[in-house]
């Protein structure tokens, strides 16, 4: 695809990742319109949750080539301590949220024959991620999403990507709360490696809209990915060694 004058749309537009693919866009040649919370300084201030108010700005919208569903919540902990609030918002946003957006853009670029759809999961929708389970099954939700409606968007000559990077820097590696007096940035960062840079996962994500690549997984995501399918059992175990790190870690922090 090429984005020069391309209409693209971005839910969760204000924050780090999504004003970075905002800035990326933009300097592509894209005329893009933001979408987020009110009082956040977005073009259009939406929740997600509100299936009314998604489809009718994607209605609104002059041009639509590229929707980006990425507004997304970390909602974690030990199960036992996650309340019902916490899973409930959790489906509300990064599921419904996504489902809201994705329908009704699909039925405009089905009518406009082309576009694309770029779907915000994480690595942590491709391997067990303890500590962060509600965050981890909607993710799962969003990369069963992103292979079972690619083959059928071809068919509209419509692109589908899906977006699995590990710890990116942004507000939400601080957001949630893996269990009392745990950290989740030192728990992403042991398991996943360093945090990657907002633009540099921008610049993956325009490039993967232009060659129309079925996922975006960056760096060390893309080896503990391959790992988790070559050696699941492996993986497995390091999965819960590093949740047991974590765990003495935040019993030590107290
Ligand atoms: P962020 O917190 O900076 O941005 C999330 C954005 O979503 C915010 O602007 C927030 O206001 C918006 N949002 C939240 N609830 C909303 C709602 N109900 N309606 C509309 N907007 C809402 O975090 P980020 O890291 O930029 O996250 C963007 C996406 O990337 C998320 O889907 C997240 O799960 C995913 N992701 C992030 C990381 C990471 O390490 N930061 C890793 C993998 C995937």
């Amino acid at each position: 695809m090429d984005l020069n004058g391309a209409g693209v749309f971005i839910t969760g537009g204000t924050g780090g990742i999504g004003a970075a693919l905002a800035a990326a866009f933009a300097s592509a040649g894209a005329g893009v319109v933001t979408s987020d919370l009110p009082g956040l300084g977005a073009d259009i201030d939406l929740d997600v949750t509100d299936a009314a108010a998604v489809a009718s700005a994607i209605a609104g919208l002059d041009r639509l080539d590229v929707v980006v569903a990425n507004a997304g919540i970390g909602v974690g902990g030990l199960v036992e301590d996650i309340d019902r609030v916490g899973w409930d918002r959790s489906i509300e946003v990064n599921i419904r949220g996504v489902v809201n957006t994705v329908l009704p853009a699909y039925e405009r670029l089905q009518e406009q024959g082309s576009g694309s759809i770029v779907l915000m999961a994480s690595l942590a929708g491709l391997a067990g991620t303890p500590l962060l389970t509600p965050y981890a099954m909607t993710k799962s939700a969003i990369v069963g999403l992103a292979a079972s409606l690619r083959p059928e968007a071809a068919r509209h000559g419509i692109g589908v990507t899906v977006v699995c990077p590990g710890p990116v820097e942004t507000p939400l590696l601080d957001e949630p709360t893996p269990t009392p007096g745990g950290d989740v940035r030192r728990y992403l960062i042991a398991s996943a490696g360093n945090p990657m840079a907002p633009s540099a996962l921008a610049d993956l994500v325009l490039d993967a809209v232009r060659k129309d690549k079925a996922k975006v997984i960056p760096g060390r995501a893309k080896l503990l990915w391959r790992l988790s399918r070559f050696a699941p059992n492996l993986t497995d175990r390091e999965i819960a060694k590093g949740m047991h790190k974590e765990l003495e870690a935040a019993a030590r922090q107290g």
